[in-house]
């Protein structure tokens, strides 16, 4: 009977191999959130940067042919500055990320870091600069050590910890028994979003990159742990060009500089301050969600 089991039992092996590949993968698609369709330019040189700016000059961008999402957007991020782009549903701005990290090439225009067009450069060198801290953190059917050190090949384990340690999580991973090595993901461990979160912002400060690019980093969280992720967020960006694409506009008031998008153009820019007496399109949105925070408390008392 034995001999019987035995094949049937590598038969399961493979099936839990082939499953568990499956799912890595599936999760590595929502990752990245697109299969890759752009090449690297014969012989293009990496991306070397020492001011870490950020330009889309005049780029215009849809995904199909017949439907134009992106019309001659053109703004600035300077080094070291936090820049917030904002505006309704749908505008575009996550886009700007997707064509950032070169998902996709624009149809026109350029988008330069550091004066050089990131068509021209290695696709490996550009993304090592860029770190990002998405909106759904997924996270890797294997330990929580194994999810962080992620961030970066060759990391040491005292690199892992203060990384761990910087974005709040240490204190967590300590109380688990099997600490480190905890299993993760969906057969171990279940992390709530916010836990999920810090471990992105490890694996994120492990990988230590000038730019940094949060995608509506808090929207589905509960409003202390917005608050808390949040000053994580506010240490890890210091330093950092940091573009935010964000929903809820009381997490990006405080941003060196605001960018109004609607309808793929951009429609204001200023400071949180010179955007309200601008009393456009971003005055609107600050009044409708001041309004629905105040309904959300009255809620809550
Ligand atoms: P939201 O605030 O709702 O996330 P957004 O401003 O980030 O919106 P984008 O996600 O950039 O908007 O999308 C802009 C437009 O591009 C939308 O009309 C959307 O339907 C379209 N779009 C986004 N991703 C794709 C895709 N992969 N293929 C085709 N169209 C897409």
């Amino acid at each position: 009977l034995m001999q019987l089991f035995r094949p049937l039992d590598m038969l399961g092996w493979v099936y839990r191999t082939i499953r568990q590949g499956l799912i890595d993968m599936a999760l590595m698609f929502r990752l990245i959130d697109t299969e890759v369709e752009v090449k690297d330019a014969p012989g293009a040189p990496a991306l070397v940067v020492r001011r870490p700016t950020v330009v889309f000059d005049n780029v215009e961008f849809g995904y199909d042919r017949d439907r134009q999402i992106l019309h001659g957007l053109s703004f600035e991020v300077p080094a070291g500055d936090h820049v917030a782009i904002v505006g309704p549903s749908g505008a575009g701005k996550s886009t700007i990320g997707r064509l950032l990290f070169r998902f996709y090439d624009p149809w026109a225009g350029r988008i330069l870091i550091d004066g050089q067009d990131i068509s021209q450069v290695t696709q490996a060198s550009l993304r090592a600069l860029i770190g990002i801290v998405p909106q759904d953190s997924v996270l890797f059917n294997d330990t929580i050590g194994y999810n962080i050190a992620y961030g970066r090949d060759g990391a040491a384990q005292d690199e892992v910890v203060a990384a761990a340690r910087d974005a709040s999580i240490l204190p967590l991973i300590e109380k688990l028994p099997q600490g480190f090595d905890t299993e993760v993901g969906e057969r171990g461990l279940k992390l709530s979003g916010g836990e999920k979160q810090r471990v992105a912002i490890a694996r994120t400060l492990l990988k230590n990159p000038p730019i940094l690019l949060l995608d509506e980093a808090t929207s589905a969280l509960d409003t202390r742990t917005e608050q808390d992720i949040l000053s994580t967020l506010k240490r890890v960006s210091e330093h950092r060009t940091t573009l935010s694409i964000a929903h809820r506009l009381s997490t990006i008031a405080d941003s060196d500089l605001i960018y109004v998008m609607n309808e793929g153009r951009l429609a204001e820019q200023g400071t949180h301050q010179q955007l309200l007496r601008l009393d456009g399109l971003y005055a609107e949105m600050w009044t409708r969600q001041a309004h629905e925070r105040e309904e959300l408390e009255e809620a809550a008392e």
